[in-house]
């Protein structure tokens, strides 16, 4: 599966559209079933979506878009219920750039797992790695069992962006991505100064 996964990295990469400026890896973590199928889903709005490969156990979605001029092209991961297993390997957080880490705001154990998801980003992921933090599920406002205030602080603590959402009503999903590419944009073209 690791060999199957790289191919098919070198396969996107091959498929990288002339005409984009940048294409980014960006990934989606956290606990199984705080949203994150549904986040992408939202986000790629099925335009770009390729395949979902259940063999190897990882999807992911493109999206073209247009931030300060630049064309990127987002290439989303999601772990397709692997990290039920714990059976996300290093491949799967190699070359990106950036990651949305979800938790849901009804589930305060997915919330009390952050810190495990973080510490596996910043041992694959790069130094420079974007990550926004994402409270999801902001529509279930009476089955709340972590505070916003309290997910916004955390973040701040670990240098991370923050934002709470709903997959479901279409809340700050938009956002969430757009300012991870952003952030990731910022970086990049700093480096190639
Ligand atoms: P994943 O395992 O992290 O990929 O989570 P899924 O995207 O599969 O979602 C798990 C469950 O939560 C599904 O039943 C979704 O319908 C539900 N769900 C996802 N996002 C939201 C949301 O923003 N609000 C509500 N109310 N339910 C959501």
């Amino acid at each position: 599966p690791l060999f199957l996964l790289n191919l098919l990295y070198i396969l996107m990469d091959d498929a990288f559209d002339e005409e984009c400026d940048y294409l980014f890896k960006a990934v989606l973590i956290g606990d199984s079933g705080v949203g994150k199928s549904n986040l992408l889903s939202r986000f790629a709005k099925d335009e770009f979506r390729l395949d979902s490969k259940p063999t190897i156990g990882v999807e992911f979605a493109y999206r073209n878009i247009k931030v300060r001029d630049k064309l990127i092209k987002a290439q989303i991961w999601d772990t397709a219920g692997q990290e039920r297993f714990r059976a996300i390997t290093s491949s799967y957080y190699r070359g990106a750039l950036g990651a949305v880490l979800v938790y849901d705001i009804t589930r305060r154990s997915s919330y009390e797992s952050v810190g495990k998801w973080l510490v596996e980003l910043r041992e694959f992921g790069g130094e420079d790695m974007v990550v926004i933090l994402v409270g999801n599920k902001c529509d279930l406002s009476e089955s709340r069992e972590v505070d916003k205030e309290e997910g916004k602080a955390f973040a701040e603590e670990e240098g991370l962006c923050f934002m709470e959402t709903s997959a479901l009503k279409n809340l700050n999903v938009e956002q969430v991505f757009l300012q991870m590419i952003t952030k990731i944009l910022e970086i990049t073209s700093q480096r190639s100064l």
